[in-house]
């Protein structure tokens, strides 16, 4: 049967050494994967028992260090550098033992957040997803396959506004390491070819405002540079 219209574009990355593009399925976030970010945040002690997982649409990706519009409804943008994983197979109950078999690669992005809108909802006791999964919110790196570059146990992770270091890291210091990730996320979701997980950013989360350049790198991995318009 035909659609009624045409059915919205799959959002794409580039992968570094390819023609091929990267299919984006969903976009997964943890939160509060940096202890030193999470105390920043005011939040209690990082609970092991308890990772706290949100999403962003498929579509707010940007790729290609396009300029990313300023968000409405906000007067605090924020910016969170984090190690972005692209995932080529996926399951449910996958075990933290082979579960980065499910890797296709790592990206370097950013989960922007309206963080005003956030502590407000915070403070309501009510979901964050307006602070979070609005358009252009999830600027992201090409991609670099695992081939290429195996899986980043010790990496830095750095966010520079303006050529000032505002976020500055070693991914080693994560709280759940990307396949503790992928096996709590394999619980509650079904994972698939195309999920993109954000793995949470340290400390150093501050404003973005109209004019900024913004360039982010995983060491070896990937760079992303952009601007906000
Ligand atoms: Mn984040």
């Amino acid at each position: 049967m035909p659609f009624l219209f045409d059915p919205p574009a799959v959002p794409g990355l580039p992968i570094h050494g390819s023609d091929a593009s990267f299919p984006v399925h969903r976009i997964y976030c943890i939160g509060r994967n940096y202890a030193d970010h999470a105390k920043e945040m005011g939040a209690q002690a990082v609970s092991r028992a308890n990772p706290v997982f949100f999403m962003k649409p498929a579509d707010a990706i940007v790729a290609n260090g396009g300029d990313v519009p300023y968000p409405s409804m906000t007067h605090e943008l924020h910016h969170e550098v984090e190690m972005v994983v692209a995932l080529s197979k996926g399951g449910r109950d996958i075990d933290a033992s082979h579960a980065l078999d499910c890797v296709f690669g790592y990206g370097v992005g950013l989960d922007l957040t309206r963080r005003d809108l956030q502590a407000a909802m915070k403070a309501r006791g009510l979901p964050w997803d307006v602070a979070k999964g609005f358009e252009a919110s999830a600027p992201v790196s090409a991609l670099r396959a695992v081939g290429g570059v195996g899986h980043p146990e010790h990496a830095r992770l750095s966010l520079s506004v303006n050529g000032e270091v505002r976020q500055d890291t070693d991914v080693a210091d994560m709280v759940f390491p990307v396949a503790e990730i992928i096996a709590e996320l394999s619980k509650l979701f079904e994972l698939k070819a195309g999920d993109l997980i954000f793995t949470g950013t340290p400390a150093g989360v501050g404003p973005l405002a109209r004019g900024d350049r913004f360039r982010a790198e995983l060491q070896d991995i990937a760079v992303l540079e952009g601007r906000i318009a």
